[in-house]
């Protein structure tokens, strides 16, 4: 494959440095191309791009740029197969994740935040003898930076709405993954968007995104990825008065109450504690069962767990693929055999050396999924991400109980909750400290919705109309007659 350049000023461009780093396929371990290993320099030239197409851009209408994300979607759509194989080669996620989640899922989000400004609508407040209209302009030029796990999907969902409300664009994926947004660049330039608007700047963390934030003209800020990397973001952004927008980490509970219908629902829940090999900052990593149905529900779980087809990701019969990286994978073993430390027992997959993967290559980051039972709730195992395939199990004696357990731990992004009671349900999801609780399914996403997390998982949401707020400076001209 060609080396990936950056995208800066409607040119692809490399390094100034010309310094270059690997891109390895995690399933293989083979390296597929090389990437710019980037610099302030060229965060600079990105910012001074993004910065010179401002004012053409903001001066374009909403409905011009919705039109634009409709040619992007269809654009896109159009490489829906290319897409998934490149984000499947890029990640290990499996080919079939990859069509079904990646590749729509970043057609819909163009598609959706253009639909969705035909809802906006002007704002006016009558009181006191004057009219106040409420109006809404581009922050400016914005630095986007996002994760390994969905690398598409979610470099859409923050570039839809950014571009939408006018702002030009920096952007930095994670290094592990730069291929589909090396996509997104080319259909950009296919498309003839305007030099500038959207610019591409590869690298690592500290030398590309550590200097977009510092950057004094990039003046809003919108991250995905981890707690620890978020703290740093924001102590850089915060003393600027940046707008920032963190979606972090999670430890998100899956609680299992003793009515729930447990043979139709074992599927749902395995996918939602492995989906992605567990790589979802949503899926459900601490299983909270009630302790009467407590050994059906290890049964039917664990065998459901060990039916999943863990193998080569471009083969369709495969439900999991490789981790992101070994490095990765070596993390995420340490958390198992901490887990054995801590007192838990694993009830299936384990280290990697106990886990024969049929058919997968030998360099390939490739674990089983694990489950481990018997933890404490506050162990080190079943309170801090793992962000891996690994589930642990507890049990509970009352709604309370489960509650109480579910916010035990400094995270709040997401949970779900199954029962055949759904206002019983609906009692507790008010009291789960999560931006999202669903009731009975998983992954549900209606993008109109707040999305984001509590506690340690986040600051403020996106999704309709607040990622539409985040990318706008919201602004009253208060008007009395003279
Ligand atoms: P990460 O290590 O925090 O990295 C996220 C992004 O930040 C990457 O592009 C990374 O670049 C960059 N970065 C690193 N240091 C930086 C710095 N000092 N300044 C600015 N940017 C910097 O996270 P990850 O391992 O890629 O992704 C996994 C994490 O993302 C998990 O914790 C998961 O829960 C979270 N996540 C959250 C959501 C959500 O919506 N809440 C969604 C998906 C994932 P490098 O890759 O070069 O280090």
């Amino acid at each position: 494959m060609e080396p990936v350049l950056n995208y800066i000023n409607g040119s692809f461009v490399p390094a100034r440095s010309g310094r270059t780093l690997d891109n390895i396929n995690p399933a293989t371990g083979e390296h597929i191309t090389s990437i710019p290993r980037s610099d302030i320099h060229d965060v600079n030239d990105a910012v001074a791009a993004a910065n010179a197409a401002r004012a053409k851009w903001a001066s374009t209408s909403i409905e011009e740029r919705a039109t634009w994300l409709q040619q992007i979607a269809k654009a896109l759509e159009s490489k829906a197969e290319t897409v998934a194989s490149l984000e499947s080669m890029d990640t290990g996620k499996p080919i079939g994740l990859a069509r079904r989640v990646d590749a729509a899922r970043s057609v819909s989000n163009f598609r959706f935040f253009s639909d969705h400004s035909t809802e906006l609508e002007d704002q006016t407040f009558v009181s006191n003898n004057a009219v106040n209209h409420v109006q809404r302009s581009p922050v400016g030029c914005v630095g986007l930076i996002t994760p390994w796990n969905l690398p598409l999907y979610l470099l859409s969902w923050k570039v839809a709405p950014a571009l939408l409300m006018g702002n030009t664009i920096v952007a930095k994926p994670s290094e592990l993954t730069p291929l589909t947004a090396n996509l997104l660049a080319e259909v950009f330039d296919e498309l003839g968007l305007p030099p500038g608007v959207f610019n591409l700047v590869h690298g690592l963390g500290p030398e590309v995104g550590q200097p977009m934030v510092e950057h004094s003209e990039v003046q809003a800020v919108s991250f995905t990825g981890g707690t620890a990397t978020g703290k740093v973001v924001a102590a850089t952004a915060a003393p600027m008065f940046k707008k920032l927008s963190l979606e972090l980490g999670g430890k998100n509970a899956t609680i299992v109450l003793e009515d729930a219908p447990l043979h139709s629902i074992v599927d749902d829940l395995v996918r939602a504690s492995f989906t992605n090999a567990g790589q979802v900052c949503l899926c459900g990593s601490r299983i909270l069962v009630h302790e009467s149905i407590k050994t059906e529900f290890t049964e039917a779980f664990v065998r459901g767990v060990e039916a999943l087809n863990v193998g080569p990701p471009h083969l369709e019969e495969t439900d999991m693929g490789s981790l992101i990286s070994l490095d990765h994978l070596s993390k995420v073993e340490s958390y198992i055999r901490l887990g054995v430390e801590e007192g838990g027992t694993v009830l299936t997959g384990g280290l990697r050396s106990n886990a024969p993967v049929d058919g997968t290559p030998a360099n390939g980051a490739f674990l089983r999924p694990t489950v481990i039972d018997g933890l404490s709730t506050n162990a080190r195992c079943a309170t801090e991400e793992i962000f891996g395939p690994v589930v642990t199990l507890h049990t509970f004696s009352s709604d309370d109980e489960a509650i109480a357990m579910a916010n035990s731990t400094e995270y709040g992004l997401a949970g779900s909750i199954w029962t055949a009671d759904v206002e019983r349900g609906k009692r507790m999801a008010e009291q789960v400290e999560s931006g999202i609780v669903w009731i009975n399914t998983w992954l549900n996403r209606d993008l109109r919705t707040p999305f984001g997390g509590m506690k340690q998982s986040g600051v403020g949401r996106e999704g309709g109309d607040w990622s539409l707020n985040f990318f706008s400076e919201l602004t009253n001209i208060c008007v009395q007659q003279p």
